[in-house]
């Protein structure tokens, strides 16, 4: 899957028919949602089949395109379907029950609904929305694509606007040049001190953006409250002030999610092979002293780049059980407990090594450990067949880019 996407330009109007649309696809999926709640034996197919029912008793879920309307149905199930993995997978804690949704930002139609003027690139939803023709601001050309390459059309809103991404079929390693193989590999380790180590003794610093605006932010989500008065209804002053709110919070994640991106196209054009620990962000963040950080630091933006690079340009990343990366010796592999704290590995042996360089190492040899060879050996790319990204003890875990 191959995402293009423009800034919509359209009439207020037209946005708020676009919102409308938004409501629609909401009420449609949490419909869906509590069937299932509601009744027993409820299935896929049943949740499927009632988004045409509410098309029959609601004349404006019948305005909203069908294929739109199914995907609804479909956002629905997969919430459920999530769930259920879950709980047969029996993951620790909350298994996330589906709950209702009451920020649906997006709708996606199929391949019916709109219609393309790529001469003037407009784009038109011929649905009983009435969102009409929009222009599409952007630089990608969409000449260069088919029609039928174009599977999903999303429309998205943002703080700053209305958005439209164009879903396309497209392996993309059909479009990409072949990176020449760098014969090198290299393990890295993510942390709070530095994003991460390398197993060469390099540092990347953090950037921390979320601290860098911390100040900006809460001044104006302080502003924002203060345009609430108790009792009144909602004024445009309000309004105003939330988006600003918002603004400036899109900004810090696009920032993050754009160093996320170059730093993993760094490291995927100067090697072969990326090893990293395979961290369930998720539980990391329970930890409440340092959940703004580790969220600031955003590794799993930066992961899911790693892996749609690696897919991209036909580079090696795995990803290892980070459990006593920082602990074992590298070189005799004894265990020695550290706290946090401790920045530097010393070890009986003799071996003293900056703590979160000796975890890359470790976690470059394990993610190598058990292929028979020499290092040139596992460069061959062409001994792994297909697998681009891969899980160490684990399940195989292709990266894709699903935005
Ligand atoms: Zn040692």
């Amino acid at each position: 899957m191959f995402i293009l996407e423009y800034k919509l330009r359209g009439k207020t109007q037209q946005f708020k028919a676009i919102d409308e649309g938004i409501r629609t696809v909401q009420f449609v999926r949490n419909k869906c949602v509590s069937l299932w709640m509601n009744s027993k034996n409820v299935g896929k197919a049943e949740v499927y089949r009632y988004t045409t029912t509410l098309r029959k008793e609601f004349p404006f879920v019948k305005c909203l395109n069908s294929t739109a309307c199914q995907q609804a149905g479909e956002r629905a199930w997969s919430a459920i379907s999530k769930f259920y993995d879950n709980c047969k997978k029996q993951v620790k804690g909350k298994k996330g029950y589906p709950k209702f949704s009451k920020r649906t930002r997006s709708i996606e139609y199929k391949q019916s609904g709109w219609k393309l003027d790529r001469d003037h690139k407009r784009i038109t939803f011929t649905d009983g929305n009435n969102i009409g023709t929009l222009k599409l601001i952007g630089s990608r050309d969409l000449y260069y694509f088919q029609e039928f390459q174009i599977q999903r059309v999303r429309l998205v809103k943002r703080a700053d606007g209305y958005f439209c991404q164009f879903c396309l079929k497209l392996d993309v390693r059909d479009i990409t040049p072949i990176l020449p193989q760098t014969k090198k590999m290299v393990g890295i380790d993510v942390g709070l001190k530095y994003f991460y180590a390398d197993s060469d003794g390099n540092f990347v610093e953090n950037p921390r953006f979320y601290r860098y605006s911390e100040a900006r932010l809460n001044r104006l989500n302080h502003r924002k409250s203060r345009k609430l008065k108790k009792g009144k209804p909602v004024s445009n002053n309000y309004i105003k002030a939330r988006q600003r709110y918002s603004k400036a919070h899109l900004k810090v994640s696009r920032q993050r999610e754009e160093f996320g991106k170059v730093t993993a196209l760094r490291l995927i054009q100067s090697n072969d092979l990326i090893a990293y620990e395979d961290l369930k962000v998720k539980n990391l963040v329970r930890n409440s002293k340092l959940s703004k950080s580790i969220n600031d630091a955003g590794w799993s933006q930066f992961r899911k780049w790693l892996e749609y690079f690696g897919v991209k340009y036909g580079k090696l990343t795995i990803a290892v059980n980070p459990a006593y990366t920082s602990q074992d010796c590298f070189q005799c592999g004894k265990r020695i407990k550290k706290s946090l704290s401790t920045r530097t590995h010393v070890c009986s042996c003799g071996y003293i090594e900056d703590r979160d360089t000796q975890a890359s190492l470790n976690i470059l040899r394990k993610a190598t450990m058990g292929h028979i060879g020499s290092k040139s050996d596992l460069l061959d790319l062409n001994a792994w067949g297909d697998l681009s990204s891969i899980l160490v003890g684990g399940n195989t875990c292709q990266g894709k880019m699903n935005q």
